[in-house]
């Protein structure tokens, strides 16, 4: 039986890419796409892991040749997700799992209207804040752009077909799993 994809969501700074990291950890049996992106890796990161780090040419290549189910700009680098694999592993019967940003999310919505998308949500928007603003140094001006982008990124839970808290990386994982294995049986 073919699978149902999952879409994980939600505002920059709730820690989505933490949950993903923690269900390829303690929960293999779910296979999470490896998105492509234009960005530099950061120290730790692996090509081929956590992405597949390409040029903007490489990247604009798989656009014109149809080779990303979803693509998107976000802070200055490209991010997408390679079709043919998400596919594959769905027509297999694997739970499948994306992490992507808003904008995705929605193109996802409407390449694949079975997706099953989830909103990953702070405990509390006081809480989203410190998070965003406890990231670094950054002047008033860019943590300004940061929250009013959080505000909108916010106001799109409505659109999600679940929500899970971010309240503890282990309890929202576990949580998310929960909801996987339910819309795939
Ligand atoms: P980061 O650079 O911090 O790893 O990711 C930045 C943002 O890009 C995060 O919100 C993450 O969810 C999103 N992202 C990662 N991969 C993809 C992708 O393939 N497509 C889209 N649309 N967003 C992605």
């Amino acid at each position: 039986m073919p699978s149902r994809l999952t879409v994980l969501s939600g505002p920059s700074g709730v820690g989505k890419g933490t949950v993903v990291a923690r269900i390829r950890e303690a929960y293999p049996h779910i296979w999470v796409s490896v998105s492509c992106t234009t960005r530099p890796p950061r120290p730790g990161e692996r090509d081929g892991v956590e992405y597949r780090f390409v040029t903007r040419e490489e990247f604009a290549r798989m656009v014109e040749a149809g080779e990303l189910l979803e693509y998107a700009e976000f802070a200055g680098n490209l991010y997408g997700t390679p079709r043919q694999p998400v596919l594959d592993h769905l027509a297999a019967g694997t739970p499948a799992l994306l992490e992507i940003e808003l904008q995705g999310a929605r193109q996802v919505r409407a390449a694949l209207p079975d997706a099953y998308l989830v909103f990953l949500a702070p405990p509390s928007w006081a809480e989203l804040e410190r998070r965003l603003i406890g990231r670094g140094t950054e002047s008033a001006e860019v943590i300004e752009q940061r929250l009013a982008r959080a505000r909108v990124e916010m106001a799109a839970e409505p659109e999600f077909d679940a929500v899970v808290v971010n309240d503890d990386v282990g309890h929202a994982a576990a949580q998310l799993v929960g909801l996987i294995e339910a819309v795939c049986r």
